[in-house]
């Protein structure tokens, strides 16, 4: 039941400062910088909890910023976004490893691209990348198999849940608060302020001076549900699942292993969680809806792949483990996104701001996003 009608008289409305919506990664890093510069916050999560959708479903990598594209907003706030959470982790106690990844080239062919995957990183100022030999590369780690290899040492690992709490936390100190199962239903633009209706046991209308939607494989459909949003600007959304495999051998390495990338993808890769345990993955698959099972068949593709750089992977040794949805706002056809954020100047509409195509790197680049909303939400 819904208490109170969002076209009823203003007066009965509760009213905020700044309602975000999502209690992702991205959500908690925006309400904590909204809250810390003195803002009035309610964070609004469809679901029980912190961070249980994609926030917990990745590699949990901090990303150094080497491929994006040059100039694009994934390129910054990577590199921008990587230091300030290194520095985060310092400074709060987050368990983090600065581990460090290889990127490995198995034919000749693959040693060539190796430069240019270099000069690319070095555009987007990530300036410490160094090429190796095969051999050089097998001193660090003597179980690889590998022609040559570029060493990307700001890459690192992180524990995301750690992340997400601290950031809670520091939001709460600053007074923001956050509604658990309340999603919003549906919201309009109105002379400078927006209204909002929420659904959930405790269905509520709020009226708020800032709007951000941050609602992750949500936003489009959030997007949508606001009257006055010009339908246009709103992305279409697609789903491209990830799935990882975990591995009953014990992996012999510790940095991060990635194969040269492949078109579509950066091909079937090794991370480790903050335990030392492998995983590995995500593959790609475009899907039609959210459904997270893995399908243990997808083992076949995954063996040959990572043999290539690990012949001795035993055969049996990996495990369906879980998956990931990446919100993609381009069709499987184009082969890189951007993140889409959109500011009233934008889109027209005062006091909104919508977050859409936030796939990797957003975890790594949660408080640079945050920063940049924050700068938007004072124009
Ligand atoms: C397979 C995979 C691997 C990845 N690996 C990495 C990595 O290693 N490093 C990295 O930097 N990034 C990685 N990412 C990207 C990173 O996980 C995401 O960018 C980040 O988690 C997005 O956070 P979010 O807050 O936008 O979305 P989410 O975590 O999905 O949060 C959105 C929230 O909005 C809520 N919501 C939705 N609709 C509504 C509504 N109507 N009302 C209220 N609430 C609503 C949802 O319940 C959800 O809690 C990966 C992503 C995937 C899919």
């Amino acid at each position: 039941m819904i208490p109170r009608q969002i076209s009823g008289p203003e007066a009965y409305m509760d009213k905020v400062d700044c309602v975000v919506i999502g209690a992702g990664v991205i959500g908690l890093a925006i309400a904590r910088r909204l809250a810390q510069h003195g803002r009035e916050v309610i964070v609004l999560e469809a679901a029980e909890g912190i961070g249980t959708i994609t926030s917990s479903r990745n590699s949990e990598v901090i990303h150094a910023g080497i491929y994006y594209r040059a100039g694009s907003l994934m390129a910054q706030m990577c590199v921008s976004g990587k230091r300030a959470l290194y520095q985060y982790c310092r400074d709060h106690g987050i368990p983090h490893r600065n581990c460090g990844k290889l990127i490995v080239a198995t034919t000749p062919a693959e040693t060539e691209k190796l430069q240019s995957i270099r000069a690319h990183a070095e555009a987007n100022g990530v300036d410490d990348m160094q090429l190796l030999t095969g051999e050089a590369a097998r001193a660090l780690e003597p179980a690889l198999n590998c022609d040559a290899a570029l060493l990307s040492p700001s890459t690192g690992i992180i524990d995301s849940h750690a992340y997400m709490l601290a950031l809670r936390g520091d939001a709460e100190e600053a007074g923001a608060a956050y509604a658990f199962y309340t999603p919003l239903l549906r919201a309009r633009a109105n002379a400078g302020r927006i209204e909002i209706e929420t659904g959930g046991d405790a269905p509520m209308v709020l009226e708020c001076n800032l709007l951000v939607n941050a609602a992750g494989l949500g936003a489009p459909s959030v997007a949508r549900s606001i009257e006055g949003m010009p339908i246009e600007l709103i992305p279409p959304a697609y789903l491209a699942k990830g799935n990882y495999f975990s591995c009953s051998a014990r992996a012999p390495f510790s940095r991060l292993i990635y194969p040269v990338p492949e078109p579509g993808g950066l091909g079937v890769h090794l991370t480790l969680d903050m335990a030392g345990q492998a995983r590995f993955g995500p593959d790609v698959e475009w899907v039609e809806s959210i459904d997270y099972a893995v399908d243990p068949a997808r083992a076949d593709r995954f063996y040959p792949a990572i043999r290539r750089y690990w012949p001795t992977l035993p055969d049996g040794a990996l495990m369906p483990s879980y998956s990931g949805i990446r919100p993609k706002i381009v069709p499987p056809a184009v082969a890189t996104q951007d993140f889409l954020i959109q500011g009233p100047r934008a889109h027209g509409v005062t006091g909104l701001i919508n977050l859409f195509g936030i796939e990797s790197p957003g975890l790594t680049s949660s408080l640079a996003i945050a920063d940049h909303v924050g700068e938007l939400a004072e124009q």
